[in-house]
This record gives C-alpha cells, structure tokens and sequence, in this order.
C-alpha cells in the first residue's frame, strides 16, 4: 500500500495557524508530525512519500503520478483560542471509513475532545487528490491545552494516526 503524506501549509511560504502567545506554527509541527509518521509506516511495511509544499495542485498532481492509495493530510485547527479538539475531516465513502478508524485511534490515545470525523466538499486536497483521502487536524493550536497536546503528545497522536491507517487496511 502507498500512502502520500501531506503536512499542511509550507515552512516558507505560509506558517499556517500561529498560537498568538508562543508563536508555535503550524507548518512546523505538521512537519514533524509527518516524519514521525513517515518512519511509523515504513516500519509497518507500507510506501511512504511525503510532501509539504505551498502548492495544493503541486501536492495532488504528485499523490496521483505516484498511485497513492491513501492520501492523509496533516493539520492544526485554529479558531478563537477557546475551542479544542480533534476532528478528521472527509469527503469520499471510504474517505469516510478512514477518517474514522483514525479519530478512533486519536481519542483513545490522547485526552482530547472528541469532534468527530466530518463531511467536507469544499477542501483542496480532498477534491484533488485520486486516493482515499482525509485531512486530519490534530487539535488547536492557538488554544494553550491543545498547544501542550501537539507539543507534549504528538508522537502518541502520530502512533495512533498510524495505527487508524493499518486498521483501515486491514478491514
Ligand atoms: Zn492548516
């Protein structure tokens, strides 16, 4: 199986969200989260490449060249620093059955708040991309609890991302 991974945003061009206190970005720890991810998956034994780039038709045009047949993207909410969570988003059927053995994983993981896994048709990747798609965003950044979950746990959020993934496959 060959899964694409997609860190969200560009570590030049576009930070993505920002924690207005400490100045963690995004970009950053979505980068991360995609190595550690990476290494999870290649150790399962599945193909991995990964790209973070500025360009979302960059990043779908590669997904479909190399025949990925999952697409994950990796994300950080942002909202009004008060909201928290974990929420996996979707568009396709088995995008769907996906998102949701990840949030599983997740939220037996980590102690976060559960938001689900969501319908979505307006989001560059999912429309763009051939494979099973989904986007994942971890938590909150600009939310200080949140922040400490993607700082302190984000290896155990990763495990489980991994582990939603070769659940899905082995369904
Ligand atoms: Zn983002």
């Amino acid at each position: 199986m060959k899964v694409f991974i997609n860190p969200g945003h560009d570590r030049v061009y576009d930070s993505g969200a920002i924690n207005p206190v400490t100045g963690a970005r995004e970009c950053d720890i979505v980068a991360k989260a995609g190595k550690l991810l990476a290494g999870y998956l290649q150790t399962a034994g599945l193909k991995v490449r990964t790209l973070q780039d500025d360009s979302l038709a960059l990043v779908c045009a590669e997904s479909n060249e190399w025949g990925a047949d999952l697409f994950i993207s990796l994300h950080c909410n942002a909202f009004n620093t008060q909201a928290r969570g974990t929420e996996t988003l979707y568009k396709s059927f088995n995008g769907q059955r996906l998102a949701g053995f990840i949030q599983s994983q997740i939220v037996r993981s980590v102690n976060t708040v559960d938001r689900g896994s969501k319908f979505r048709d307006d989001l560059w990747v999912l429309n763009g991309t051939n494979a099973v798609a989904v986007l994942v965003e971890m938590a909150f950044i600009d939310n200080m609890d949140d922040l400490s979950l993607l700082e302190q746990e984000l290896d155990k959020i990763v495990r489980a991302i991994a582990r939603g993934i070769t659940d899905y496959w082995s369904a």
